[in-house]
C-alpha cells in the first residue's frame, strides 16, 4: 500500500488500465489513463495544482488569497479542492449549461459559483472573459486562465506523461487525447517526445470543435456540433501553442457514447463522454500504428473523468432521447 505525506500528493500517480474491448477492437493493446482517481474525479486536478504553485511561487497569489477561474467544471473542482488544502478562496465561472452535478459539486466544496448564460468567445459575457474581469476587480485575487497558462500543460509534461512512459516501461507508440484546454493533449505530447520522437500524437476532435479541420489542412473551422463537456476547441490557446499533433481524428458522440457504454456494460468503469471519445480515437490510432509497424501498436488515452458527474445526462434516458443519443438498455424501463 502506498503512503503519502498529505492531501494534494494524492494528485497524479494514477494508474494506468489495460482496455481489453477496445484492445480486441483495435486488434492491438488499448490503455487508459485512470484520471478519475484523482481526489476531484478528473484529469484537471493537476493542472489546478501546477496553476496554484505556479501563482505562489511568482508571487502573485498570497496567503488568504482568492483564485478565480471560468470552467466547464472539472478545473473549478480542482482548483476548490487545492484551495482549500493551501487556504485559499476560490471564486468559479461556469456557463449554465454545464451539467448539474459539477454545480452542486462546487457549491459543495465551497466554491463562490458564477453562472453565465453560453456565450461565443468573441462575446465579452463568455465564461472565461467574466472570470478576468472578476479576478482584476477583486482583492488579493488571481486569475488561473486554464486556457493560456502554460503552467497547466506542464502538469502533463512534468507528471502525466513520465507517470505514462514508467508505466508503459517505455513501450509506447502512440497517444491520444482530446482538446479542451490543450494541456492534457500538447502538455503529454511534449512530455512523451522528450523520452522519444518517435512516438505519435493524435488530436481525437469532437464534432462542433475546429482543431480537427485545423490540423488537417491548417484552417479553423468547425462542422457539427457535440454534447460532450469540458472539450471541443475553436482557437489555437496558449497551451495548445507548438503541440507536436502528428495525426488527427473527428469522433462523433454516437461513437464516443458506445465505448462510453462497453466500458461500463463489459468492464465495470463508469466515465464521462470526452473519456469514451479518447478510447474511440486510440482504437483508430492503434489500428493505423499496427498496420505501420507491421505489429500490435501500444496506444495510451486518458480517462478524463467519473460517469458519476453526468448522472442526469448521459445516464439519463430521458436526457439522452431528447439528444436523439441512444439510451443505454439497461436504462431504458
Ligand atoms: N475531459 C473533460 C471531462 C474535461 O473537463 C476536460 C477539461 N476541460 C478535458 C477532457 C480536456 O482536458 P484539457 O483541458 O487538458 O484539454
Amino acid at each position: 500500500m502506498i503512503t503519502v505525506p498529505d492531501t494534494l500528493s494524492l494528485i497524479g500517480n494514477t494508474p494506468l488500465v489495460r482496455l481489453a474491448g477496445p484492445s480486441e477492437a483495435a486488434g492491438c493493446e488499448i490503455y487508459g489513463k485512470c484520471e478519475f482517481a484523482n481526489p476531484g474525479a478528473s484529469v484537471k486536478d493537476r493542472a489546478a495544482l501546477w496553476i496554484v504553485r505556479d501563482a505562489e511561487k511568482r508571487g502573485i497569489l498570497k496567503p488568504g488569497g482568492t483564485i478565480v477561474e471560468g470552467t466547464a467544471g472539472n478545473t473549478g473542482i480542482g482548483i476548490a479542492l487545492v484551495a482549500n488544502a493551501l487556504g485559499y478562496k476560490t471564486v468559479i465561472v461556469m456557463p449554465e449549461t454545464q451539467s448539474r452535478e459539477k454545480m452542486d459539486t462546487l457549491r459543495a466544496l465551497g466554491a463562490e459559483l458564477v453562472l453565465v448564460p453560453a456565450a461565443p468567445f468573441s462575446n465579452p459575457g463568455h465564461f472565461v472573459h467574466t472570470s478576468r474581469r472578476i479576478a482584476e476587480e477583486t482583492e488579493n485575487a488571481v486569475w488561473a486562465n486554464q486556457f493560456d497558462n502554460v503552467a497547466n500543460r506542464r502538469a502533463h509534461i512534468e507528471s502525466t506523461a513520465p507517470e505514462i512512459w514508467e508505466q508503459m516501461a517505455g513501450k509506447i507508440d502512440g497517444f491520444t487525447c482530446a482538446v479542451g484546454t490543450g494541456g492534457t493533449l500538447a502538455g503529454v505530447g511534449l512530455g512523451l517526445k522528450e523520452k522519444d520522437e518517435a512516438v505519435t500524437i493524435a488530436l481525437s476532435d469532437p464534432h462542433g470543435a475546429a482543431l480537427y479541420n485545423y490540423y488537417a489542412c491548417g484552417e479553423l473551422k468547425a462542422e457539427g456540433s457535440s454534447v460532450a463537456e469540458g472539450i471541443g476547441q475553436g482557437r489555437i490557446t496558449g497551451n495548445l501553442d507548438g503541440a507536436p499533433v502528428d495525426t488527427q481524428y473527428r469522433i462523433s458522440d454516437q461513437d464516443g457514447l458506445e465505448w462510453v457504454r462497453r466500458l461500463l456494460a463489459d468492464e465495470g468503469l463508469c466515465l464521462g463522454l470526452s473519456s469514451g471519445i479518447n478510447v474511440a480515437g486510440a482504437i483508430l490510432l492503434g489500428r493505423e500504428l499496427s498496420g505501420k509497424l507491421g505489429r500490435p501498436a501500444r496506444v495510451a488515452t486518458i480517462l478524463c473523468d467519473t460517469g458519476f458527474r453526468y448522472l442526469s445526462s448521459l445516464y439519463n434516458a430521458e436526457w439522452l432521447r431528447a439528444k436523439d443519443l441512444p439510451v443505454f438498455p439497461w436504462l431504458e424501463s
